[in-house]
């Protein structure tokens, strides 16, 4: 049979989390040095360490079968790729509980704005412009999105944005740019996604054992 493929963030906020999680489900790989991919020991499951904002895709192409990464950069990536093929799909085999955070909407602490209603024809920074988009389009505000892929909390204080779309977990860095939250617009945290192609039966048996024993050591931490 072929080998099942799991990638998972290389480093960064998912990584420790997401190897731990593998290896207590008895999952032992052969670290390589260049830390790229490593060969799984004891099943025929091996690893590719990426950054997370590959991982869709490499689930949408069926490159690997199991991935685990933030709801936030699934749901994005998936946007994006429905904008050529609507057609495209990512199955999400559950929640982790790790890694969780959420999208806010956040305006300058001096700001009068309190809803997203109040940001109608102004822009918007964010790294995550398809989510921004959807929750404009829900609230039928029409605003200008300006892409940042780093240092998004800066940009109103560079002047460069009026508001911005960001991860926040604890509130830390907002605070420190004279940011404050006005609405939620995801909330999220890291899930398990499989590829949508069928398997063989036989590779199809083994993302259930695996699957089984991720939920059990899930379960057990509970
Ligand atoms: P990579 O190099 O893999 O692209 P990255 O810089 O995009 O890494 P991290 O900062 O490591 O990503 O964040 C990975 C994920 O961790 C986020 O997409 C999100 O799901 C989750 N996360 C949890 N808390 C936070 C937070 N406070 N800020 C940003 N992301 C968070
Ligand atoms: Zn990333």
């Amino acid at each position: 049979m072929n080998r099942i493929q799991i990638a998972i963030q290389k480093s960064g906020r998912l990584a420790d989390k997401s190897l731990n999680l593998l290896e207590r489900s008895g999952l032992h790989f052969a670290r390589s040095k260049d830390k790229l991919f490593w060969y799984g020991r004891n099943l025929p499951v091996d690893l590719l360490l990426v950054r997370d904002d590959d991982i869709p895709r490499l689930l949408v192409e069926g490159v690997c079968q199991l991935g685990i990464v933030g709801e936030n950069v699934a749901e994005e990536k998936l946007l994006e790729a429905r904008q050529g093929r609507p057609e495209v799909r990512l199955d999400s085999l559950g929640k982790l509980d790790f890694g969780h955070c959420q999208l806010k909407l956040a305006v300058p602490e001096a700001s009068n704005a309190k809803s997203i209603a109040d940001l109608a024809g102004k822009r918007l920074a964010t790294s995550y412009p398809q989510l921004t988009r959807r929750f404009l389009d829900e609230n039928g505000v029409d605003a200008d999105i300006v892409m940042l892929n780093g240092a998004v909390e800066i940009a109103p204080s560079l002047g460069t944005a009026d508001a911005i779309v960001d991860l926040v977990s604890t509130g830390t860095t907002l605070r420190a740019n004279h940011l404050k939250a006005i609405e939620p617009v995801m909330a999220s945290q890291a899930a398990l996604y499989r590829c949508p192609q069928r398997l063989d039966a036989e590779g199809e048996q083994l993302l259930d054992k695996l699957l089984t024993r991720i939920q059990g050591v899930q379960q057990a931490a509970e």
